[in-house]
């Protein structure tokens, strides 16, 4: 059934520039009226569709409605859109006035009788008035381009694009060149000015604060997908993935096993959640730093160190070490740091996502003295020359870089990631690096999805051909070279030798 409130549909819409996929099965329904943003970083396709809609790119495959009509491809100038860039775009030689009027001088109307005629001197004038009352600058109308700030060429800039009274004005980082100041008064002008006008905005940034503020919808892109569509709050207070939660304002994301019932693992500890997962299954948990309680050590469901504490304006930020594992929380008493502390995470703070697992990431892997890399308290041989490009290993365990510099790992902060195909199950328990009991073993089709537990409750998920059951004992075994490594801190460095 055609809804009449939807102004705009995009349907499985795709952009593909030869190997590129620059917008892939997008789908979204504009309301009238509606402010809507696309957020993303760099290179997430929010440029590419926002110009599909104004017919400046033609979509690969898939479906553009205005007003349940296909509009696919109707040319920019046929379409009832006008688009505001970064860049201004406003001729320098003209004066406010002409740049406004500019579009409205080669416009055809139709009068009375059919027929077609220009706007007259008077209509220009009246439109082009009631253009810069909008954006509050009725007085500059004499005023040349180049006396005018930033700010204000941007607002001549959107005066002049819905001077022709568009039914969706599309915005593409319309504020970007503004410094903060400037940005902050104009987001606030903006939001004015969509109200005013009562036309639907479709707004595009990099800037999720900016998104928050002004959208009344925002549509969260990475790599050229959508990954979430909600309002602000829903987008904050209830991300849909680790992307949109570390994208979206400050988080602690951290690889965690549901429980069964409604219960999570994370940091060491098991913690009672609002959300049920399967038992065993491998999910992303986002904690906010203002959803973290710090009570006296011995007091908390986990207990770790205050190691730093920097002063927000409004609250403190603080930084914790629960073993390895970073804690950032925000509290608006200031507390001594340098000392044990417990935390307090309520179940409504713990906010858990179902992981895609195509790797087992250790993010609390260190290297021990003998360039083994040490998961779950085992050293795993492993390949420390990939942590410097070019480089090579001494007889004495020293790597030497390209240049000469000689580096020392041991006790260096590395995340390891293993592939789930790079784990070998052994049958003989004491035969490999690591020992533990299978917890969990889904059939994926033409193999097993393992998950085995060590001793130390850290989990490896492997892919095997082969069927086990529940509590079997089974060693596991990884080739050196499968095991990638990122460093996470600095390593200790020595002169060229
Ligand atoms: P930014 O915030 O940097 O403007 P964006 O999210 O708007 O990024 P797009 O400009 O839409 O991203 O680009 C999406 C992808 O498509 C990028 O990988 C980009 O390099 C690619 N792309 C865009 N236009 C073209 C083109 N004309 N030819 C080839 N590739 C393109």
């Amino acid at each position: 059934m055609k809804d009449n409130n939807i102004i705009i549909e995009l349907k499985n819409v795709s952009k593909h520039y030869g190997q590129t996929y620059a917008v892939e099965d997008f789908n979204l329904q504009v309301k009238k009226g509606e402010f809507v943003t696309f957020l993303g970083p760099s290179g997430c396709g929010k440029t590419t569709t926002l110009r599909m809609i104004a017919g400046f790119e033609v979509p690969t495959c898939g479906q553009i409605l205005l007003n349940g009509r296909d509009i696919s491809s109707l040319p920019p100038y046929e379409r009832p859109v006008n688009t505001v860039f970064q860049r201004y775009a406003l001729f320098p030689h003209l004066d406010v006035y002409d740049n406004i009027a500019f579009g409205l001088k080669l416009k055809r109307v139709e009068d009375e009788n059919g027929k077609t005629r220009r706007l007259t001197r008077r209509e220009i004038t009246e439109k082009v008035r009631s253009a810069l009352k909008i954006v509050d600058l009725e007085e500059y109308e004499d005023r040349d381009i180049s006396t005018l700030s930033g700010g204000q060429q941007q607002r001549i800039a959107i005066a002049r694009a819905i001077v022709n009274e568009p039914e969706i004005l599309l915005l593409d980082e319309p504020l970007g060149a503004l410094d903060l100041k400037m940005r902050k008064d104009m987001q606030l002008e903006l939001k004015e000015m969509h109200k005013k006008l009562g036309i639907t905005f479709i707004y595009v940034t990099h800037d999720q604060e900016e998104a928050l503020t002004l959208s009344d919808t925002v549509v969260v892109m990475k790599d050229g997908m959508i990954q979430q569509i909600g309002t602000p709050e829903g987008i904050y207070n209830e991300p849909a993935n680790a992307f949109v939660a570390d994208f979206i304002g400050e988080s602690n994301i951290y690889s965690g096993t549901a429980m069964g019932g409604l219960k999570v693992r994370f940091l060491g500890h098991v913690f009672d959640a609002l959300d049920e997962f399967e038992k065993n299954e491998k999910v992303d948990v986002v904690v906010r730093p203002e959803d973290i309680k710090i009570v006296p050590a011995g007091e908390g469901q986990v207990s770790g160190r205050l190691v730093s504490k920097i002063f927000k304006g409004i609250h403190y930020e603080y930084l914790m070490m629960v073993g390895r594992s970073e804690v950032v929380i925000q509290d608006t008493k200031s507390l001594d740091i340098d000392r044990e502390a417990g935390i307090i995470i309520e179940p409504d703070g713990i906010h858990i996502m179902a992981k895609e697992l195509t790797a087992n990431i250790y993010d609390d892997a260190y290297i021990d003295k003998n360039n083994n890399v040490v998961i779950s308290e085992r050293p795993f041989p492993c390949d420390v020359t990939q942590l410097v490009p070019g480089s090579t290993l001494d007889g004495e365990g020293y790597v030497i870089g390209p240049d000469g510099t000689v580096y020392d790992f041991t006790d260096a902060d590395v995340k390891a990631s293993i592939g789930l195909g790079d784990i070998e199950i052994l049958d003989d328990v004491d035969a490999g690096e690591a020992q533990g009991s299978v917890v969990a073993s889904i059939y994926k089709g033409d193999h097993y999805m393992l998950t085995v537990r060590t001793a130390e409750d850290e989990d490896f998920v492997l892919d095997t051909e082969y069927t086990y059951d529940e509590d079997d004992r089974v060693g596991i075994h990884v080739k050196p070279e499968s095991i990638a490594l990122t460093l996470k801190g600095e390593a200790k460095k020595y002169a060229k030798k």
